[in-house]
């Protein structure tokens, strides 16, 4: 059998964490060193099933600091993009063995880094350390094992990076944390799963998207001046005012109700026309998961069309995040990025 080779990127999470004082009960959780992740995981050892039956070459790289994703932030997406391209010609799939809290997050914005993907980058990570006995590490990382190393089981090639959790394969930049103990820990409300991982592996090649043509590249610009802004009965629109006067945001990204409604008041409205008045893009996204937001539905959203608020549609709101980033980090009109912001650029929009 031809030989396939996998590269795993440890960044920490609840997969490889052990308490910080084995002695104390209730001591809070840290990550631990790969080789105590690995030690649980035998199928991967150079004698184990992956590498003796299916000649799978797995290598590991480590983030010197091993941490908790709540960590993160976009300089570490950076990290792990540079792993990858620097090993990209040398390896058929990647997985980034990553926490759970802000995987969504990480998945959204490599998706955009990455130009031209060909091969699977795979995030995974578990609601339960590896070491304990009910854990769902394993089934997790084997799961990731089957996509990243796909050639090895006869299976499509998935290029795009995804998420791969519970059983389920979810485009990366479609899914959202939706809870901190179940095993299904990730949802993806608008998009279905590319793959369902039962007894037998069943991929949706046609939710994958298509195989792109260029050379893979990954472009790190990411403006990092964006803010996400939850409204709520109440929100105090002098509080928006004081966020715009400093004029460093350049990105706002509002979680509006429904399908894109907000208060219609003067004040709100004078708000958003002063910050567009600055260039600051503006994006509306919904609170609701399921669905997104269509602009002049209703009377309480069409009053923003005027303003130049355009529609994050059924954008997660980590996608959109991401995405606000990236597309800020890049040259272009105001225009030509709004129109990007709007149109599916890996498949995240609908
Ligand atoms: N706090 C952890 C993290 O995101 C949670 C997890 O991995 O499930 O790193």
């Amino acid at each position: 059998m031809e030989q396939t080779r996998i590269l795993i990127l440890y960044t920490g999470g609840t997969i490889g964490m052990g308490p910080k004082d084995p002695s104390k009960l209730n001591s809070p959780l840290i990550p631990q060193s790969w080789e105590q992740l690995q030690f649980y995981m035998p199928s991967i050892h150079p004698e184990g099933y992956f590498s003796k039956i299916k000649n799978i070459e797995f290598e590991y790289s480590a983030f010197d600091e091993l941490l908790d994703s709540s960590q993160f932030d976009i300089s570490h997406w950076a990290k792990m993009a540079e792993v990858i391209q620097h090993h990209y010609d040398n390896f058929d799939g990647f997985i980034i063995i990553h926490g759970t809290d802000t995987m969504a997050y990480t998945a959204a914005g490599l998706s955009f880094m990455f130009e031209n993907l060909s091969k699977p980058v795979v995030l995974t990570g578990s609601q339960l350390p590896i070491s304990h006995s009910r854990t769902d590490a394993i089934s997790n990382f084997s799961n990731a094992i089957h996509i990243a190393g796909a050639k090895a089981f006869s299976l499509p090639v998935i290029n795009e990076v995804v998420i791969c959790f519970n059983d389920r394969l979810f485009r990366g930049n479609r899914c959202t944390k939706a809870s901190t103990n179940d095993f299904h820990g990730f949802i993806s409300p608008n998009y279905l799963p590319l793959a369902e991982l039962e007894e037998s592996i069943r991929i949706k090649s046609h939710r994958v998207l298509p195989l792109p043509n260029g050379q893979f590249n990954v472009n790190y610009s990411l403006n990092p001046n964006v803010i996400v802004l939850t409204l709520f009965p109440g929100f105090q629109v002098k509080n928006l005012q004081k966020l715009i006067q400093d004029d460093e945001i350049e990105g706002l990204i509002i979680k509006t109700y429904g399908s894109g409604n907000a208060p219609a008041s003067e004040s709100f409205l004078s708000a958003l026309r002063q910050a567009k008045s600055q260039g600051t893009t503006i994006l509306f996204t919904s609170q609701c998961l399921d669905g997104g937001v269509t602009l002049g539905k209703y009377e309480a959203s069409d009053v923003f069309l005027p303003i130049g608020v355009i529609s994050g549609g059924d954008m997660t709101s980590e996608a959109a995040l991401a995405k606000m980033m990236w597309v800020l980090g890049q040259n272009g009109s105001e225009k030509e990025k709004e129109k990007m912001l709007q149109t599916s650029l890996r498949g995240e929009i609908s």
